[in-house]
């Protein structure tokens, strides 16, 4: 005879916890990473007696992993102040703010990213600046990108957007021929924007990631697999 698992969601202290019952032996709790949401899978004959005990007596490890998540997840927020560090092409600058009277630019000066601004500038306007910039970078960065692999992969790229995203690096329309982008892919390795237009690129020929896809990619960049495992090392949540 078959045992299914069975699953509710049950409320202790406050926390709603997503009981599992299933054929195993021993109990184990999962937190998920970005929700904290609770999964606790246990043997099929566990009372609820039991099961809040369990959750009980691992509250303390509970509320530090939620702890922990949260403070992950909670971006720095941004001041633009001098001496504040900003990424771009995957490494890391100090701002320096510089007073100008009527000129508002931002340059790259050795080691430094230099916002000249008007006197009583805003943090929005200092953000403002530094965003266009980091957008222009991308403008100039990405027809060079898209003309290098038209040939390569055969296929032609009507347009392409630059759009912030939360959860994916780009997509793509394989019928109007249009990719997006990724802004926060200003703030990384150069490579890693690179790899993205080649995928998305790629979506133009085959859409699913099957094995056609990939060796599309791996015949124009042979070394795709470092930026892909680059990208998906980070949090997309810590580029904002
Ligand atoms: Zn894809």
């Amino acid at each position: 005879m078959t045992h299914p698992a069975t699953s509710s969601t049950i409320i202790i202290s406050g926390l709603s916890v997503t009981i599992i019952k299933k054929r195993i032996k021993h109990s184990y709790l999962k937190i998920h990473t970005t929700s904290c949401h609770l999964r606790l899978s246990v043997p099929l004959k566990t009372s609820l007696h039991e099961i809040t005990e369990l959750v009980s007596k691992h509250w303390t490890w509970i509320q530090n992993k939620i702890k922990n998540i949260k403070t992950i997840q909670k971006p720095i927020e941004k001041k633009y102040i001098t001496g504040e560090k900003h990424a771009y092409q995957g490494m890391l600058y100090p701002l320096c703010l510089m007073i100008h009277p009527w000129q508002q630019s931002v340059t790259l000066s050795f080691d430094t990213i230099v916002l000249s601004i008007k006197e009583n500038n805003e943090l929005k306007e200092r953000q403002a600046l530094l965003i266009s910039w980091y957008r222009e970078q991308l403008y100039q960065i990405i027809p060079n990108l898209i003309q290098k692999y038209e040939p390569l992969l055969q296929v032609k790229v009507h347009e392409f957007r630059v759009k912030v995203m939360k959860t994916r690096w780009g997509s793509c329309n394989i019928t109007d021929k249009r990719i997006w982008l990724n802004f926060h892919l200003i703030k990384l390795d150069l490579k890693c924007l690179e790899y993205v237009v080649v995928h998305e690129m790629a979506h133009l020929l085959e859409r699913y990631h099957n094995k056609r896809f990939y060796k599309l990619i791996e015949k124009v960049m042979p070394d795709w697999k470092t930026y892909k495992d680059q990208l998906n090392q980070i949090h997309l949540i810590h580029l904002l």
